[in-house]
């Protein structure tokens, strides 16, 4: 075990003052133009970036080639930092699709018909993610994977083949947004490209960057940090207890606004203790639903239960999600009718210019959607994991098991199959936020996460863990489906909502795997266990837990090393059913 204490690191947006804002995309421009020259003049040599010596980029840039325009050792460095983070990024890409070269197959690529063209063929993808994310992970890289797998099926619809190399799929990147981080300067105090000054106490920072002036000159000398930049009270608060680290200077556009500067204030901030293993006493266990988003129990090591079951239940929120969907959809119709009006015309045309005006406002609008869309999910990610928080707080869980995100499960929503692919792929969205959300939150707070297996927790009865059937309806006579929302089973009389019974199994799953994890010898290396090895049931849903102790008595004051509840507006309220208050919702209120 290292001794070092663990820490996580926090970013925060401050959108730098007016006053500033022309020098600092000034700066942001030139530093992007040596950003892509130096990713160009390296591109050959991407293999190398596979390897890495030091956790600096800069270092493994610097010692390959000298800057295409120099304006100060410091300066290259930052510009150096950004342009091997990129080759890293690629060297990395590169060697999965090194993975996924031998499963790209003429099956994944659906052949014309008489009606369509020739397309993807999503099942086949699917099943070769699925095939191809590895045993030991939580699938987080699924959407890395399946970006690259579609990348490779858009060459071969272009060009008749798959791309042998990646490199040939590929093209240079090019950074289009500015970004610029300090990492590759000496400090806030001593820095050559920026300086930083800290006032904690007085809630703001003072802050200068080094960049050209409107001819293209750079300054020779340095000022005192003098530009005064406030800081929110959450950053505050973290930076009491933290250490800031190097800033990074970022730009922000956005089609049909003015663009601007932001500095990405970031934090290291010590976490909580890891929960001993051997003193946990309970485990909460939570499913991706059918009709929920999520559900949650709490279960003791016995596999008795003892919280009421909760979903969370976001119908509205699809709802919405779904409406703006098909605002989108219809602005883009308008888009193509207006494109074709404006086309009649030849180019210089002035009856060209109605349509353009309009298009530029069509197009502002889209993003604007689609912003608004992405944020949703998020804010929802945000919500589910801070809800699994204080319910593991709450009811003193020191480990959450969740089901893994390789399954992939669609929720089972929609109609259509390009319905099903669109849903299916903003469900993956969500749950990639929301693991990766859970996962700091946990780390921060102290508590144990573990993904579990899924395979067969949909259909075992958490009971006597026989198989069992889904129904489309709780009534006795109910037809069998595959996705129905009702578990029944037949050997012990047990039934349920089949989101109940999943979350109960992959509870006991978490219960198991604690267990295994403890054992002092250990035969199987993998201690995620499986449906088949769990034998462990839930024989009683015990009463005794349902002392909730409110406030909760977190011996880490866990609430507040997680932060607190955060609602963003647009969510007025959020239904939390429990079953044992049938009735009750709970409302959160922004
Ligand atoms: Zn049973």
């Amino acid at each position: 075990m290292s001794a070092e204490r663990p820490v996580q690191t926090l970013s925060y947006e401050l959108r730098l003052p007016e006053a500033v804002q022309a020098a600092a995309l000034r700066l942001l421009d030139c530093s992007r133009a040596v950003i892509n020259a130096t990713v160009a003049a390296l591109w050959e040599r991407l293999d190398d970036f596979g390897e890495r010596e030091s956790k600096y980029a800069y270092k493994q840039v610097t010692a390959m080639i000298g800057s295409p325009a120099f304006h100060g050792d410091r300066q290259w460095r930052c510009e150096a930092e950004q342009a091997g983070r990129i080759l890293r990024g690629q060297a990395v890409r590169k060697k999965q699709f090194a993975l996924i070269l031998p499963l790209l197959e003429q099956g994944m690529i659906r052949p014309p018909t008489e009606k369509k063209q020739a397309g993807k063929n999503r099942p086949a993808i699917k099943a070769a993610l699925v095939s191809l994310l590895e045993e030991d992970s939580d699938g987080g890289a699924a959407v890395e994977l399946q970006s690259l797998i579609e990348q490779a099926c858009n060459f071969y619809l272009t060009h008749g083949c798959f791309p042998d190399t990646y490199e040939e799929m590929q093209a240079v990147p090019v950074l289009k947004v500015g970004i610029l981080p300090y990492a590759g300067d000496d400090g806030g105090l001593k820095g050559q490209a920026y300086r930083l000054r800290l006032d904690v106490e007085g809630g703001c920072c003072y802050v200068a960057l080094r960049a050209p002036d409107e001819v293209g000159s750079w300054p020779a000398s340095w000022t005192e940090p003098q530009l005064r930049l406030p800081l929110p009270p959450p950053l505050v608060e973290r930076l009491q207890g933290g250490e800031d680290l190097a800033p990074t200077l970022r730009e922000v556009v956005r089609p049909g606004e003015t663009r601007y500067a932001v500095l990405d204030f970031t934090v290291q901030v010590p976490v909580a203790p890891l929960a001993d293993p051997k003193q946990v006493r309970r485990v909460l266990g939570w499913d991706w639903g059918v009709r929920t988003l999520v559900t949650a129990l709490v279960v003791d090591l016995d596999g008795n239960r003892l919280s009421p079951p909760l979903f969370l239940d976001t119908g509205s929120f699809d709802g919405r999600q779904a409406h703006t969907r098909r605002h989108i959809d219809r602005l883009k119709r308008k888009v193509a009718k207006l494109e074709a009006r404006r086309d009649q015309f030849a180019v210089g045309d002035q009856r060209r210019a109605p349509s353009e005006r309009k298009l530029v406002i069509l197009r502002r609008e889209i993003a604007r959607c689609w912003r608004k869309y992405e944020a949703r999910n998020n804010d929802l990610a945000h919500l589910a994991a801070n809800i699994l928080l204080v319910l593991a707080s709450v009811w003193q869980a020191d480990l959450i098991s969740g089901e893994s995100l390789k399954s992939l499960k669609s929720a089972g929503r929609g109609r259509g199959a390009k319905g099903r692919w669109v849903n299916w792929r903003n469900n993956s969205q969500i749950r990639g936020a929301l693991w990766r959300t859970l996962r700091y939150k946990c780390h921060l707070s102290g508590l144990h996460l573990a993904w579990q297996h899924s395979k067969g927790t949909t259909h075992t009865c958490p009971r006597c863990g026989k198989p069992a059937h889904t129904y489309a309806s709780p009534a006795l006579d109910a037809p069998v489906r595959d996705a129905g929302p009702w578990l029944r089973c037949f050997a012990c009389g047990w039934n349920g909502a089949r989101d109940y019974a999943a979350a109960i199994n992959i509870a006991l799953l978490g219960v198991t795997f604690l267990t295994q994890s403890l054992a002092p010898a250990q035969a199987d290396p993998s201690p995620h266990p499986t449906m088949t090895e769990k034998g462990l049931n839930s024989e009683s849903y015990s009463g005794s837990g349902l002392a909730l102790r409110l406030p909760p008595t977190s011996p880490r004051g866990r609430l507040l090393h997680a932060g607190k509840l955060f609602v963003n507006g647009w969510i007025n309220s959020v239904m939390l059913h429990s079953a044992l208050s049938q009735d009750t919702m709970l409302r959160l209120c922004g």
